[in-house]
C-alpha cells in the first residue's frame, strides 16, 4: 500500500497519508486545482492572507469542506507567524481563523486538540505542514513550519505537547506534508548557520557554488530523536517546488501565490 495517494472529490484533489487513514482519521493535504481562485493563486487557494479576493478563498475552503466531509463552523486556524507557539484548540474555539484571518488564534503555529470534531487547519507554499494522531490517547496536532520553525524545533515541540496531555512518543503517527525538497531550496549562510549543528552535515547539500537545504529531513530527524518510530512516521515524497502542475511553490512562483490547506480532525 502506498505510504500516501491523491484522491478526489467533485472538483476538489487532495493527499492522504496511509497510517492516518487506515486509523479512520479525518484529514488531508488540498492540491491547487478545482477551486475558484484567479491567477496568480489559480486556484484552490486555502490562504486567506495572501493578497487573493477573501471570497474566492472562503468558496475554496467550502468546496474543501465539502470534499472532506467537514463543517466549516468546526475548523480552528493559527495566525502562523514563523514561530513555535503552540495552541490547545477546543470546541470553544471553532470558526476562529476560518472566515477571517482576523479571529485566528493570534501567533500560532502549532494546534493540538482532544476533541472530536474540532477539524485543524494549517496552510502553506513550500513550508511543511506536520500532522500527528495518537490513536490510544485519542489526540491530534497539526503545525506549520518553514525553516525558522524547523530549525527552532517546531516538530518536536509538538511531540513535547502531545506527551503533556498523555500521549506516548511511540504511539504517535506523524506525517510531513509535500514541502520544498533539496533538489530545489537553495539557501545562504543566514539559514545555515541557524541549522542544528548535529543534523547539518544530513540536511545541508553543496551542489556547484551552491548550499541546498533538506527541510523535511531536518524535521524527520529531529521527530525519530523525539521518540517518533520510523514505521509511525511518512515523509512525502513531493517537491512542492518542483510540481506546479500540483502545488503552489512561494519559491517557484517568486512569491505571490496562494497556499494548500492541511486538514485533521477526529470524527464527531
Ligand atoms: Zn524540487
Amino acid at each position: 500500500m502506498p505510504k500516501e495517494e491523491i484522491y478526489q472529490a467533485g472538483s476538489v484533489r487532495y493527499l492522504q497519508f496511509h497510517h492516518l487513514q487506515s486509523a479512520g482519521l479525518l484529514h488531508g493535504f488540498t492540491l491547487r486545482q478545482g477551486g475558484v481562485s484567479r491567477p496568480p493563486y489559480a486556484s484552490l487557494n486555502m490562504g486567506l492572507h495572501v493578497g487573493d479576493d477573501e471570497q474566492a478563498v472562503r468558496a475554496n475552503r467550502r468546496l474543501a469542506a465539502a470534499a472532506l466531509g467537514y463543517p466549516a463552523a468546526s475548523v480552528v486556524v493559527g495566525e502562523q507567524v514563523h514561530g513555535t507557539l503552540i495552541a490547545h484548540a477546543t470546541p470553544e474555539l471553532a470558526g476562529r481563523g476560518h472566515a477571517s484571518m482576523t479571529d485566528a488564534l493570534p501567533g500560532t503555529d502549532g494546534l493540538i486538540c482532544t476533541d472530536p470534531g474540532v477539524v485543524l487547519m494549517a496552510h502553506a507554499a513550500d513550508c511543511t505542514i506536520l500532522f500527528f494522531f495518537d490513536p490510544v490517547k485519542r489526540c491530534i496536532g497539526l503545525a506549520h513550519a518553514g525553516w525558522r520553525g524547523a530549525v527552532a524545533g517546531m516538530g518536536p515541540l509538538m511531540v513535547e505537547a502531545l506527551l503533556k496531555l498523555g500521549c506516548r512518543p511511540q504511539n504517535i503517527r506523524a506525517a510531513l506534508a509535500p514541502t520544498i525538497g533539496p533538489c530545489c531550496y537553495q539557501v545562504g549562510e543566514n539559514v545555515i548557520e541557524q541549522v542544528p549543528q548535529e543534523w547539518r552535515a544530513q540536511v545541508i547539500h553543496r551542489a556547484a557554488a551552491a548550499y541546498y537545504f533538506d527541510l523535511p529531513e531536518l524535521q524527520r530527524l529531529q521527530l525519530q530523536a523525539a521518540g517518533i518510530k520510523a514505521e509511525n512516521l511518512i515523509k512525502s515524497d513531493f517537491c512542492t517546488a518542483c510540481r506546479p502542475d500540483l502545488f503552489y511553490s512561494y519559491r517557484a512562483a517568486g512569491g505571490q501565490t496562494g497556499r494548500m490547506a492541511g486538514l485533521i480532525s477526529m470524527k464527531w
